[in-house]
């Protein structure tokens, strides 16, 4: 699973459900936490459901069929996960069935008479539901366009009980088929190979039948049916589709161009043939993540989509590859339980970065690497090993936990690869989904696989890095003597020791540069603090710490100037010019600003670029901001991008010029939002035109809307807020599910110290029962922000929703907002008033200590002269 940009999700994570049933034979789990694989009483063999779709009222209608054999005794009770489900029979072949009974929670069956173990029985359940979750309609009457007509579901992690009885764990592999009916013109997408597909002459009901005849386990089932347009590829007779909704089809094939070459080189680098009947890529209409990879079919969020006005900025790359590995690793082999869920999420993040390498080189790869553990390092306080019992619910292993799940897990396998090479870590990867196929894995098999292959004991090292919390944090110091011609390094383990974080004993590579030679050393690292000595022929022109990026550790080291400038000019080391630079973003000086500028404009690596770009941000200074607006052109579209918005963060004439600039030749639509966005704060009326321009304007998912309803709302001048509610009444089909809620906060927020609320309180109202789930929490949200009490009445309903609903702790903390808010609001508005006097005046002495600076430095310049 992917995560995407979802923050909206995290609002939706499982609550805690009771299950004290004594008589949970199939599985005794606490359905809350399923922090361990539940008893399997059974084996299921084959799961066969037949639903119908009721899109109008957003219900489904099913019968679920289980084949199974119960596996040590005989079998007098069975128990599935069934969340409110509507259950009207249950039958069983053979032996027939004494009782059943719905809790919400679960079915329990009670047989007539015990299964024997191993003879084989059939039990059909007959049901309807209204799911909350698991399966999802984007109908018209929820707001969206009738020619899109859709439903899509999400197993991932325990969802599936809301849509059909199941057993819900990751640890029960079976075949399984999916019989869908649906109106005429509609398309039934689902696991493995259509079986049939042929219209019913009675119902009128177009009935898809599809088989998964390869073993999987429970949450990899998905059901997507509606209206969708496709496009179609080979490779060899694999057939690989990628669908989207009719009104977002014109974008389809920007999101689809490197799938195939992608599944080319799993299969190569995997060394294990794509192992399921097809692969077809669905997007969907508010996706919760940002992809789902069910076995042979991967659910897409429609965000991914993208105009190809944006260029390079905007790319699907990275989320097609993490889904398409994930069909080896999560669907071939699949973590027991989820506190294994690295294996599955650290595996498709690594062959992600992996696929950048061999598609855009080695350096795009390693820039990959080097960001995820810049942001796992610049996390403190990690006190949880990757793998971990320690979560409340499956999703915290995604969402809490997902830094290591994710970025963690890949950076473990990315050192075992490192210190393995490429082929024996290619034959134990081989090796470990060969002997694992449609089954369960947990970290010791692929450890002990390693370890049969390569001889070499990884106890250490998984005890460390994936059984223990955190990584080295290391300080290392340089000084080089010229008379013995030694190099001294000392390293220090800065990490805090303790029972979740060891000492490490880690490889430590150094890199110096003699005479334009590389020279590559390897310290071994297995003390709080020592001092390695090492021989040169004389002293090296360049230092490099883990050149290569291989290890995941904190790295701080701070070469002297003139090495850091060595490193700059270093033409065969990009990754090495890049961390220069970052290096440099310290240092205020003439020198470093004119190497900054330098880099930004000339170096031929975009990282390097980018971070000169910020770099000459965070100096400041007219100097630094010069060279900024100087460098606006740039045509890879990912550095100007970066310059514009490093621009836009400056309120002075030069930087609004450079932005009205940039908007009057400017194409891309994320680069024109990022312009936008800086028009705010500068008192011109243009810049305010500017903005009410891109409000009515027609873009891409309306990107340039919602670049002006955030300007609009920063700005916080209440002319604005009509502006803002007539684009929603007028144009309000045109934003995204995600650009109209924004819009509402927006409004809330706008409205706040207005002395008559009714008017936008009353068009909040109107949106808090929105069928849209993200609109109707931001009609909330934004109620709270209003701070008008006559809202109170309205929130009040929503406390006594569900426990699980969304909208319950949202409107709780709209209430708490709306009773904080006594202080007057002006108060705010004068802080604000006089902030930004401040700054004024501020960046005027800052103007005036230069000149003074110049001036003395001249004087003392003519002095020096003098003496002469
Ligand atoms: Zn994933």
């Amino acid at each position: 699973m992917s995560l995407g940009a979802t923050r909206f999700a995290k609002a939706e994570h499982v609550h805690g459900l009771q299950c004290g049933h004594a008589a949970s034979i199939w599985s005794s789990i606490d359905s809350a936490s399923q922090r361990y694989a539940p008893d399997r009483a059974v084996d299921i063999e084959q799961f066969d459901l037949d639903v119908t779709p009721d899109f109008k009222n957003r219900r489904v209608a099913g019968t679920a069929t289980f084949t199974f054999r119960p596996i040590l005794k005989p079998l007098g009770q069975l128990r599935l996960d069934a969340h409110d489900l509507e259950i009207s029979n249950v039958t069983a072949d053979g032996t027939g069935i004494a009782a059943w009974q719905n809790t919400d929670r679960a079915l329990i069956v009670t047989f007539a008479e015990p299964i024997a173990e191993g003879g084989q029985a059939k039990l059909t359940v007959t049901y309807e539901a209204e799911p909350k979750k698991g399966l999802y309609f984007r109908t018209p009457e929820m707001g969206y366009d009738p020619g899109d007509t859709h439903i899509w579901t999400q197993g991932e992690s325990i969802e599936a009980r809301h849509w059909f009885p199941c057993f819900d764990a990751p640890n029960e592999f079976f075949t399984s088929t999916m019989t869908c009916r649906v109106p005429e013109p509609m398309v039934v997408l689902s696991n493995g190979s259509k079986i049939s597909d042929s219209v019913n002459a009675d119902s009128g009901l177009r009935v898809v039948k599809w088989s998964q005849d390869k073993p999987h386990v429970n949450y990899l089932i998905t059901l997507v049916a509606g209206h969708f347009k496709r496009i179609e590829e080979k490779h060899g007779n694999l057939s690989m589709s990628f669908w989207t909704a009719p009104s977002d089809f014109a974008n389809a094939a920007n999101s689809f161009r490197y799938t195939k070459e992608c599944m080319e080189y799993f299969e190569e680098e995997i060394g294990v043939p794509y192992p399921w009947a097809k692969y077809d890529q669905i997007t969907v209409q508010d996706f919760h993540w940002g992809g789902m990879e069910n076995t042979s079919q991967t659910t897409l969020n429609a965000s991914t989509l993208f105009s190809s006005e944006t260029e390079n900025i905007r790319s699907s790359q990275g989320l097609m590859a993490h889904e398409l590995a994930h069909q080896w690793f999560g669907d071939l082999v699949t973590c027991k339980d989820w506190s294994q869920l690295w294996l599955n999420e650290g595996f498709a993040t690594y062959y992600t970065h992996l696929f950048a390498g061999h598609k855009d080189g080695i350096n795009e790869m390693r820039y990959g690497l080097y960001r995820d553990r810049k942001s796992l390092t610049g996390r403190g306080g990690d006190t949880t090993a990757m793998v971990n019992r320690k979560y409340n619910s499956p999703e915290e292993m995604f969402r809490k936990y997902g830094f290591m799940s994710y970025s963690k897990g890949s950076w473990v396998l990315h050192m075992l690869r490192s210190q393995l090479g490429p082929e024996l870590f290619r034959k134990s990867v081989k090796t470990y989904l060969e002997r694992h196929k449609h089954g369960n894995v947990v970290t010791e098999d692929l450890r002990s696989i390693i370890e049969e292959i390569s001889g070499q004991s990884f106890d250490r090292f998984f005890d460390q890095y994936v059984f223990h919390a955190h990584h080295p944090e290391l300080k290392i110091s340089y000084a080089w003597d010229e008379k013995t011609k030694l190099a001294k390094l000392s390293v220090k383990q800065e990490q805090k020791v303790d029972a979740n974080v060891l000492l490490f004993h880690v490889r430590l590579p150094v890199r110096f540069t003699v005479d334009g030679q590389a020279l590559d050393r390897s310290l071994h690292i297995t003390k709080t603090e020592e001092d390695f000595y090492l021989r040169l022929a004389k002293a090296p022109s360049i230092v490099r710490i883990d050149p290569d990026v291989t290890l995941l550790a904190k790295l701080s080291f701070t070469p002297t100037t003139a090495l850091l400038h060595a490193q700059l000019a270093d033409e065969s080391d990009a990754l090495g010019r890049l961390q220069a630079v970052e290096l440099m973003a310290k240092r205020k000086n003439k020198t470093t600003r004119e190497k900054l500028k330098h880099a930004l404009q000339n170096d031929p690596f975009y990282a390097v670029r980018l971070a000169a770009s910020k770099a000459l941000r965070g100096i400041g200074g007219d100097d630094a901001f010069a060279a900024l607006t100087d460098s606006t052109d740039q045509p890879n579209a990912k550095v100007r991008q970066q310059v514009i918005s490093d621009i836009a963060t400056q309120y002075n004439p030069e930087a609004l010029a450079a932005l009205k600039q940039s908007l009057a030749g400017e194409k891309n639509p994320s680069i024109r939002a990022r312009a936008i966005g800086g028009l705010t704060g500068h008192d011109d009326k243009a810049a305010r035109a500017l903005i009410d321009e891109a409000l009515g304007s027609a873009s891409f998912r309306h990107q340039l809307a919602d670049a002006a309803v955030s300007a609009l709302r920063k700005q916080d001048n209440p002319a604005n807020l009509a502006k803002v509610r007539n684009a929603l009444e007028n144009d309000g089909t045109k934003f995204t599910t995600r650009g109209y809620a924004n819009a509402l906060g927006a409004l809330g927020h706008l409205a706040r110290n207005q002395k008559k609320k009714t008017p936008i309180r009353k068009f909040l109202v109107a949106h808090v029962n929105h069928p849209k789930r993200r609109v109707a929490l931001a009609a909330i949200d934004a109620l709270g922000r209003l701070g008008d009490p006559k809202a109170l009445a309205v929130l009040d309903k929503f406390t006594g929703a569900a426990e699980d609903d969304p909208a319950r702790k949202a409107a709780a903390q709209a209430i708490e907002k709306l009773r904080a808010a006594r202080k007057p609001a002006d108060d705010y508005k004068n802080l604000r008033k006089e902030v930004t006097s401040l700054k004024q005046s501020n960046s005027h002495l800052v103007k005036e200590l230069g000149d003074l600076k110049k001036r003395f430095d001249a004087a003392i310049g003519k002095k020096k002269a003098e003496k002469k």
